[in-house]
């Protein structure tokens, strides 16, 4: 078996569920034909994937698969592995994000180097998204990022890149346009991101409309709540915000009576006061997903090539 069968094998195993199994066949890859390819791959299974152990047991292994992809990087340069390094860097900007509340920028500043890097050598609408993000989480008003999601969508019409358009129009205040497209991009998008994006454009009737199947459907933040109490309020149905409340507040029993309590504390002040809403409301910051790309030389389901040429 030379190291192309092999890894068609490692990825074929994989897809069919069976880790350990491909784990092996990524490692002896690496031993009997190391490359940019072998290293990528190894590495990409790894921080993904995590390692099993001899007893068992699976470990997470973001620290040996980054070292691998770095190993990748310091041979050539292709855009799987560069797109997979902005991923790795990604997933400690948001653990950092997630422990501390603050955006550490020289993380997003380097993913978004080597996004840009990636896209040199390829392009793809989805790492173009990506780059886009990344420049937007270093700096929300960017006009860059504007005019890069003003011609990404017209060819990449994917709810996740038309929310990020919608919302970027709203930072730059351009709401009118933002509306326009609202009503263009309709049915792509979801009732939250409707109703967020009708409550910022000062739409409150079309937000409100939506309240009943929110209320459905989804568990909501604060600054979701406020949105759409303010929606229901500034278009003059009171009552009905306070049976939304009410709903609200009754299906609070969760684990603890103190928690419930600490909910309905929250929607009163929320429906009570339009200073806290709005206070709510100018804090809220769109975040953008992270589009994942596929991480593997050779992969036939996503159609990555076996080696990247340049
Ligand atoms: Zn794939």
């Amino acid at each position: 078996m030379n190291a192309f069968e092999r890894n068609e094998k490692a990825l074929d195993i994989l897809s069919k569920g069976k880790f350990l199994q491909a784990q092996q066949l990524f490692f002896e890859n690496v031993r009997m034909a190391p490359s940019h390819e072998t290293y990528n791959n190894l590495g990409w299974y790894l921080f993904t994937e995590g390692l099993e152990c001899k007893n068992g047991k699976v470990r997470n292994a973001e620290k040996l698969g980054t070292y691998y992809l770095q190993k990748a990087e310091s041979i050539r340069h292709t855009s799987v592995n560069l797109n997979n390094i902005a991923y790795v860097m990604e997933i400690q900007r948001n653990l950092a994000y997630c422990q501390t509340g603050v955006e550490n920028r020289d993380l997003c500043r380097a993913a978004y180097e080597y996004t840009e890097k990636a896209l040199q050598l390829k392009y793809s609408n989805e790492a173009e998204y990506n780059r886009l993000r990344f420049l937007y989480l270093c700096d929300s008003r960017s006009t860059e990022v504007l005019s890069g999601l003003e011609k990404l969508s017209g060819q990449f019409d994917e709810p996740d890149c038309i929310e990020f358009l919608l919302n970027v129009l709203c930072i730059h205040a351009r709401l009118h346009e933002c509306l326009e497209r609202l009503a263009q991009y309709r049915d792509k998008l979801d009732e939250l991101c409707l109703m967020s994006l009708y409550c910022i454009c000062g739409e409150y009737e079309k937000g409100a409309g939506l309240c009943g199947r929110i209320y459905e459907k989804y568990t909501l933040r604060h600054v979701d709540i406020a949105m759409l109490a303010d929606c229901l309020i500034r278009s003059g149905q009171s009552e009905k915000a306070l049976t939304l409340k009410q709903a609200w507040q009754e299906d609070a029993a969760p684990e603890t009576k103190k928690a419930a309590q600490a909910f309905c504390r929250e929607a009163d002040r929320i429906f009570d006061s339009a200073a806290y809403r709005a206070e709510l409301i100018q804090g809220y910051r769109f975040r953008p997903p992270v589009i994942p790309l596929c991480g593997y030389f050779g992969c036939k389901r996503h159609g990555t090539p076996a080696v990247e040429e340049h």
